[in-house]
């Protein structure tokens, strides 16, 4: 075992539930001594506004062993997906609105408040980006991501939760670039103190907004975004030098992709062994959906949460109607390629198609817009 891990893989069960194990992370990475007493803290879970969100119970849990360490301020806070400007009934119907009373802190919809403007310098990023105020009030910042499976870039963990941190209209314009170079970037200019995942469920399958809940059981705690991402992505079946987001996060000389279990070993605070033990593929999202929908072909490589969120919503409940082997053709959300027409460009960012296609307008449109086009396809392509 290290002295000092960058990454800690601490199981709940060995420390007596998840404010035990967010401890023994601390411990293991010497992260314990950033939380000095007096600091000012920012926990910035991930409340993306829809399903599959960083648990409510995990931030009760982290509040609680943060606050025995520095007796300071603590404020929750997030932004969620763009187009959801207000995220205060969501905090409630979650529960993270009652967990923040009962342990008495502040809870904060970054969208709702200000952002400092800055010109990050990089070509991966628009000219100019806004990012919450709460960033330069805290003295500590916590990324407090959960660990899901993501549509777009595969998963979303440490560095993507950073996009939270953004303005509405940033996060929109990031989804008609390049997604992996981007958040990579993101993660060059918001620079966590602290990255403590839960992991105690994680998401597989059809991330970021329609995944399946996986008992892991597991908190991991590191010490910046990259190191952590390295590690949660090879624990869920998936080998870093192939994730793009983390080797554009290389080049940007956020760290180094590691080759091979020993590798990975040696920047934790476990052996090759424990963690093979703990090794599981999760179930990547395109093949659950192909397997849930075997007649229907979906792009959403360049669509933000939005239109994701509705999409698969509505899809679920076609699914739960005994609709889903009817649904058949071939739709994108998102940018469209140039030139792979679908039978159906959903949301505004697929204007670019309108004249060759059927479509469905909005940003983004509503659920029922969706399950009602998605029924004239199918029956449309049925017949052809
Ligand atoms: S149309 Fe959809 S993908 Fe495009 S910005 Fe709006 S919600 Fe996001």
């Amino acid at each position: 075992m290290n002295e000092r891990s960058l990454v800690a893989v601490v199981a709940t069960k060995d420390h007596g539930g998840t404010q035990g194990a967010i401890a023994a992370g601390l411990e293991a990475t010497g992260l314990g001594e950033v939380l000095r007493p007096g600091a000012k803290i920012l926990i910035k879970p991930n409340f993306h506004g829809g399903e599959g969100y960083t648990s409510p119970e995990f931030v009760e849990a982290l509040v609680r062993e943060v606050r025995e360490r520095v007796a300071g301020e603590v404020v929750v806070g997030d932004g969620p997906f763009y187009g959801m400007e207000d995220s205060s009934e969501y905090y409630e119907c979650i529960g993270v609105a009652e967990v923040c009373r009962r342990v008495g802190v502040e809870l904060v919809s970054f969208h709702q408040g200000e952002y400092d403007l800055i010109e990050p310098g990089l070509r991966a990023l628009p000219k100019t980006i806004g990012v919450t105020k709460w960033l330069a009030w805290a003295d500590v910042v916590i990324d407090a991501p959960v660990m899901k499976t993501h549509f777009n870039v595969a998963t979303t963990l440490a560095i993507k939760n950073l996009k939270g941190c953004i303005r509405p209209r940033d996060k929109r314009d990031l989804h008609t670039m390049d997604l992996h170079l981007a958040i990579a970037a993101l993660a060059k200019i918001i620079r966590p103190h602290i990255t403590i995942m839960d992991a105690t469920t994680a998401y597989e399958g059809m991330g970021p907004s329609a995944a399946t809940p996986v008992d892991l059981g597991l908190v991991i705690v590191g010490t910046t975004p990259f190191e952590v991402d390295v590690v949660a992505n090879w624990l869920m079946g998936l080998e870093p030098a192939q994730v793009r987001y983390l080797r554009e996060a290389e080049t940007l000389g956020l760290g180094q992709v590691p080759g091979g279990i020993d590798a990975i070993a040696a920047r934790t605070n476990l052996g090759a062994e424990e963690l093979l033990g703990l090794r599981r593929n999760f179930a990547r999202p395109y093949d659950e959906a192909h397997g849930r929908f075997p007649n229907l072909r979906i792009n959403a490589e360049m669509a933000c949460s939005g239109c994701l969120m509705n999409l698969f919503t509505a899809l679920g409940e076609m699914k739960g109607a005994g609709e889903a082997d009817d649904l058949r053709g071939y739709i994108v959300i998102g940018r469209v390629p140039e030139g792979d027409w679908p039978d159906l460009a959903v949301g505004g960012c697929t204007f670019s198609a309108w004249d060759e296609t059927e479509s469905v307008p909005g940003c983004p449109p509503t659920i029922e817009q969706i399950k009602t086009a998605l029924r004239v396809m199918s029956k449309r392509e049925a017949r052809s």
